[in-house]
């Protein structure tokens, strides 16, 4: 079984970048199933109102549930009192397993990180390079498991990687995905010196092919076990199956 971790499905509004405008069904599912992911993580694309896109991503996972595995987007300042009741609902009503939240919009609250520790829900923070500020919220919520997307940076930033590993071999609630990381030995050194438990293979689909990003995982060339926590066994740990 191998699960993405990371991608994205439905409309954006924002009209001004792929990002926060569209993550088509389609492409991602036709290139997915050719490489043989059975699974997928599936988050908004960047909105105005995550609660609406969340709604509208519940719409599409209930077309394929076996399939998908939803998160929630939540806006720390836009969403601001209300993000218990958001994701709440949305784990109850809709089977959702996780939040993300991106630095782009704003950096996450205490009010989100105890939403996640009392739904027990993981976190998927996308810091976008600022590492340190993984440090402290890691900190604060031992018992709250934060996924840092991209291995800390989309933008190629390797100081972010090596801080991210470093945390993740003090920290033991960081894990990282390995959407987008370009530079394949930090990807080696993960696995090497924060452990094959602390990886997760993500693709930051539709916009980035999930074979492409697959195949960097295969290339790491792991002992079948420790491949298969890579693929998809720590996420179902991560959302408290298996
Ligand atoms: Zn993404």
């Amino acid at each position: 079984m191998v699960i993405d971790a990371h991608c994205h499905l439905g409309k954006g509004d924002g009209l001004t970048a792929p990002w926060n405008t569209d993550a088509p069904l389609q492409p991602y599912l036709r290139r997915a199933r050719a490489a043989r992911i059975d699974r997928t993580v599936v988050m908004p694309p960047f909105h105005g109102s995550y609660a609406r896109a969340n709604a509208a991503l519940a719409r599409l996972v209930a077309r394929d549930p076996a399939r998908f595995i939803p998160f929630a987007g939540v806006h720390p300042g836009r969403d601001e009192g209300h993000v218990r009741t958001m994701v709440g609902r949305a784990k109850s009503r809709w089977g959702f397993r996780g939040i993300k939240v991106h630095r782009f919009d704003a950096p996450i609250t205490r009010e989100i990180c105890e939403t996640a520790r009392d739904l027990r829900l993981p976190v998927i923070y996308d810091v976008m390079g600022n590492a340190p500020l993984i440090e402290q919220v890691a900190g604060q919520y031992p018992t709250v498991n934060f996924i840092v997307p991209h291995l800390g940076s989309f933008g190629d930033d390797w100081r972010a990687h090596r801080q991210v590993i470093d945390q993740m071999i003090r920290l033991p609630n960081v894990f990282a995905d390995s959407s987008g990381v370009r530079r394949f030995d930090y990807l080696v050194e993960t696995v090497r010196r924060a452990g094959p438990d602390r990886l997760l293979f993500g693709s930051d689909g539709p916009w980035l092919h999930p074979g492409a990003e697959l195949h960097k995982i295969r290339l790491l060339g792991l002992p079948r076990d420790e491949e298969d926590l890579v693929l998809g066994g720590n996420l179902l740990r991560l959302i408290g199956r298996r």
